[in-house]
């Protein structure tokens, strides 16, 4: 029988038995294990989502951070050669050097960019409440259709490793663990993959570039006899009933700024400055219609300059296609808007915007999501919900009864963090708004979906 038609009969026999979130984390509590609590960063830090973005040199929005030239990098005399033998640079081609060139890129470099001593602070990294509430959406909705096992655990760029760490934790106080699970990393960085092998399993392994079992590149069990995979693209994972997790991830795919003018829509690109401007970069504005801006902008956008992920895209739709072929669901986080923002093309270095020509490879680059672009891509066969604030999103899953718990358990000081980090996770003018959540499922449970939504996505009691 194949995968997604096991599947669906298993839905058949549980839909009616699912527990809901709240219930299973109270089982958790139940079983006394994992109450411990640790508020990961001080909260003073930066999350990459705060101020307004940054714009272009020459739209005049960007305030002119320095008189003198900025730091030569070695990945701006990379750059510097391309553009004088092949011309200008899209924002695109940019970004992604900037991240994840193997040499000299921002992920490559080998830094932990994550918390107080790094460049800015991520949801999981401020409480364990944060990976705890995902880890009960993901028991909860696995449980409904069908708690297939072994559960493939699929997460794009895991950072630390902490979200997952905090995920199964809350798996196993509900019974899910060792072989009855398998995670699967798409990560890029050795550094952060090092991390997090060294958190999940407590030591770590050399590359295998090749082996018979599979195309990843490395591989080890976490400390709970949990089988853990890393690898650098998604089409290496196997094709099974998977739940995929991405949190801060689509924001650092790279993207193409477009804009509308008088002559129709061109491209923002990268040249070199040998001016006297602050960076050894500029933005220029492309002199004809280039491929993206021809294939990327809809006729009816409205907009006056649109930010395009291509990567975001086409990695929706593997992700649409591997749902609807092997059955399985995904949660995407991220801070982003529903198609209607421009200009948040942005850096960040030691929790401060950074202007994002300024000595490339060594801060982070990262774009808001545009939501309603990614469920473009897939609603034709999946079923989405959200996006929905993380705010909602927290505060449905049962993150007050967490805190509630937790403060129970703590001593006064740690009392004041924890506070501090529940409203940072939840305040509307911190990250409780600008961060959303969407959540993917395949069409075949439609129906069993409009009698049992996700949690997390609607509303079940009243304000
Ligand atoms: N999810 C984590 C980390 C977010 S930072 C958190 O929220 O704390 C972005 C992560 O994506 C890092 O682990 C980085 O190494 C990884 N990454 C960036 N670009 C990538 C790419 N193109 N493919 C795979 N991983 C990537």
């Amino acid at each position: 029988m194949g995968t997604l038609a096991r599947f669906s009969r298993r839905l058949h026999y549980t839909c009616k038995t699912f527990l809901s979130p709240l219930q299973a984390f109270l089982l958790a509590e139940t079983r006394k294990e994992g109450v411990c609590f640790d508020v990961r960063a001080s909260l003073s830090t930066t999350s990459r989502s705060y101020d307004t973005a940054s714009g272009s040199d020459e739209t005049g929005k960007q305030p002119n951070l320095s008189i003198i030239k900025t730091a030569e990098t070695p990945l701006l005399k990379q750059l510097q050669a391309r553009i004088k033998f092949s011309g200008p640079l899209t924002v695109y081609d940019y970004m992604k050097e900037g991240l994840i060139n193997p040499l000299s890129g921002y992920y490559a470099a080998g830094q932990d960019m994550f918390g107080t001593k790094g460049d800015y602070v991520t949801s999981p990294e401020i409480s364990q409440m944060f990976g705890e509430m995902v880890g009960v959406w993901i028991f909860n909705e696995w449980y409904k259709l069908g708690s297939l096992k072994p559960l493939q655990l699929v997460e794009f760029g895991p950072g630390r490793g902490t979200l997952m760490q905090d995920i199964l934790r809350v798996l196993k106080q509900l019974g899910v663990k060792g072989r009855d699970l398998s995670i699967h990393f798409v990560e890029v960085s050795p550094e952060l993959s090092q991390n997090q092998e060294e958190r999940l399993c407590g030591s770590s392994q050399p590359y295998t570039e090749t082996s018979d079992e599979g195309d990843f590149y490395k591989k080890n069990t976490t400390t709970g006899g949990t089988p853990v995979f890393w690898y650098r693209h998604l089409s290496s994972v196997p094709k099974r009933f998977s739940v995929f997790v991405a949190h801060e991830f689509f924001d650092v795919l790279p993207v193409h700024i477009l804009r509308k003018t008088k002559d129709g829509w061109r491209e923002l690109l990268v040249d070199v400055d040998e001016g006297d401007g602050p960076h050894h970069l500029r933005y220029v504005l492309s002199r004809t219609e280039t491929p993206a801006a021809k294939l990327f902008v809809e006729p009816e956008e409205t907009r006056d300059e649109v930010e395009v992920s291509p990567d975001g895209a086409v990695l929706c739709k593997d992700i649409a296609k591997r749902i609807e072929d092997n059955g399985g669901l995904a949660l995407i986080m991220d801070y982003g808007h529903d198609g209607k923002l421009t200009d948040t093309f942005r850096a960040f270095k030691n929790h401060k915007q950074h202007h994002p020509l300024c000595e490339p490879g060594t801060a982070d680059l990262t774009a808001d999501v545009d939501f309603a672009y990614l469920k473009k891509q897939v609603q034709e066969d999946l079923i989405t919900y959200g996006p929905v604030t993380q705010s909602f999103f927290l505060q449905n899953m049962g993150i007050e009864a967490r805190l509630a718990t937790l403060l129970k358990n703590s001593k006064p000081e740690e009392q004041k963090n924890l506070i501090s980090a529940y409203k940072m996770l939840t305040d509307r003018h911190q990250m409780g708004e600008r961060f959303k959540f969407l959540a993917l499922f395949p069409g075949v449970v439609k129906n069993f979906l409009i009698k049992y939504p996700p949690a997390g996505f609607y509303r079940d009691f009243d304000e």
